[in-house]
């Protein structure tokens, strides 16, 4: 079965587990910021425990946090669990990205942080947000903090400049199933050298080393991962995932419990392993955005003015960390291509202020485009391992699908 993603993984990252390095989490640190046009860059257990520190030692609480209704839900949990409320904000149907009129019309004088989020790797209109920011700032006349989520969009540019340092800081994640990976972790970079000091301290005196037994899992996870994902095997683990509950504590259970909460291991450091696995991933990263824009561009030129389905647009800039179309039943084209032994992904399947837990924060408002595109959307297999053959495969099966989906 084609794996709906999978991590582009090789000797090196195996290798890596080998190497016993102890600048490792330094070195990626410093290669990272380079790679992202960014000044600072500064490492931690999850991309929520960045954002979450970030927040902590930036001395933001009891403040309201604009941000998009349709994101990782992850990010919310961050905002709550750091003392701060979360500020909702509807999407575009274009580009999946915050509304910029109402995103400008939410900012109020409690506001001291917005995140402005690029998801699947679509830019937002980054000057835009600065001058709407800025206009705030004059209004109320505190700083109001700009973070931007570059979780799916990594090394994305808005005319030209990179969107990771467009603000105050950006944040990251590195799990196995973002444009790469370093098993688990999270980074955030960061551009005024004073505020890089503050969290770096901060997250030394907050954090603690993770024992070894961390390590051996950690390790075990990685290694896992090399087979579950061959296309060969794949198809036993979806119908595990699928079929029965056994895999149930690894994925479904992760999002849908609706509960605000974070791992336990949430303040670790960063392991050396988990570094060294990034620093190999660092250099695939210019591979691993052009064989996406390469994949994009194909499904592009052949599913296009196919009835009830929406393509995504071509975005100069975008690095696509996913290519998600809408459909008017889901379920039904995930189940047929599913028969073709190509897995759809159904990411992300929830609107953030629909979520039980977060109704409170929802203000009232209705969120629809948020709402639509929790219910309507898929995304194609588009990772940097895919073949040309599979790639046509691909097409052709959602080709037909559509089809006998009319008759
Ligand atoms: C993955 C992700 C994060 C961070 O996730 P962690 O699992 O905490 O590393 C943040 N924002 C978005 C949009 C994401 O998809």
């Amino acid at each position: 079965m084609i794996p709906r993603m999978k991590p582009y993984l090789g000797w090196d990252e195996l290798l890596a587990l080998f190497k016993f390095n102890d600048d490792a989490v330094e070195r990626f640190e410093v290669e990272f910021a380079r790679m992202f046009e960014t000044s600072h860059a500064i490492s931690f257990a999850y991309g929520r425990s960045a954002l979450w520190s970030f927040f902590k030692a930036a001395g933001v609480e009891d403040a309201e946090v604009v941000m998009p209704a349709y994101t990782c839900d992850v990010v919310a949990h961050a905002v709550v669990l750091s003392g701060n409320r979360p500020c909702f904000v509807d999407i575009n149907l274009t580009d999946y990205n915050m509304n910029l009129d109402l995103f400008s019309a939410a900012i109020t004088e409690r506001t001291r942080a917005v995140i402005p989020t690029h998801l699947f790797g679509y830019p937002m209109d980054i000057e835009t947000v600065s001058e709407i920011v800025q206009a705030a700032e004059n209004r109320y006349g505190h700083k109001i903090w700009i973070i931007q989520d570059c979780a799916h969009a990594f090394g994305a540019h808005w005319n030209g400049r990179s969107v990771c340092n467009a603000g105050d800081v950006a944040l990251f994640g590195l799990n196995i199933s973002k444009m790469f990976t370093s098993i688990f972790g999270g980074m955030l970079t960061v551009e005024d050298e004073l505020l890089a000091g503050r969290i770096r301290d901060w997250r030394n005196s907050h954090s603690k080393q993770p024992g070894l037994s961390k390590a051996i899992r950690r390790s075990l996870y990685l290694i896992a991962v090399y087979p579950a994902f061959q296309e060969f095997l794949y198809g036993i683990v979806y119908w595990l995932q699928e079929g029965t509950p056994l895999l149930d504590g690894l994925t479904k259970a992760y999002h849908l419990d609706e509960k605000i909460h974070f791992p336990p291991d949430y303040q670790d450091r960063m392991l050396d392993l988990e570094a060294q696995v990034g620093l190999s991933q660092l250099n695939k990263y210019p591979e691993i955005v052009k064989r996406r824009k390469e994949n994009a561009l194909y499904y592009d030129e052949h599913l296009q003015g196919l009835a009830g389905f929406e393509l995504p647009p071509l975005v100069e800039g975008a690095t696509y960390s996913h290519y998600v179309v809408r459909v008017a039943d889901r379920r039904s084209m995930m189940r047929a291509l599913a028969r073709r032994g190509i897995q759809l992904g159904q990411l992300i399947e929830y609107s953030v202020p629909h979520m039980d837990a977060y109704r409170p924060y929802a203000g009232g408002r209705d969120f629809q485009n948020s709402l639509l595109c929790s219910q309507k959307t898929i995304n194609l297999p588009i990772h940097p391992g895919l073949k040309p053959t599979q790639r046509s495969w691909i097409a052709k099966c959602l080709i037909e699908a559509i089809k006998d989906g009319r008759e």
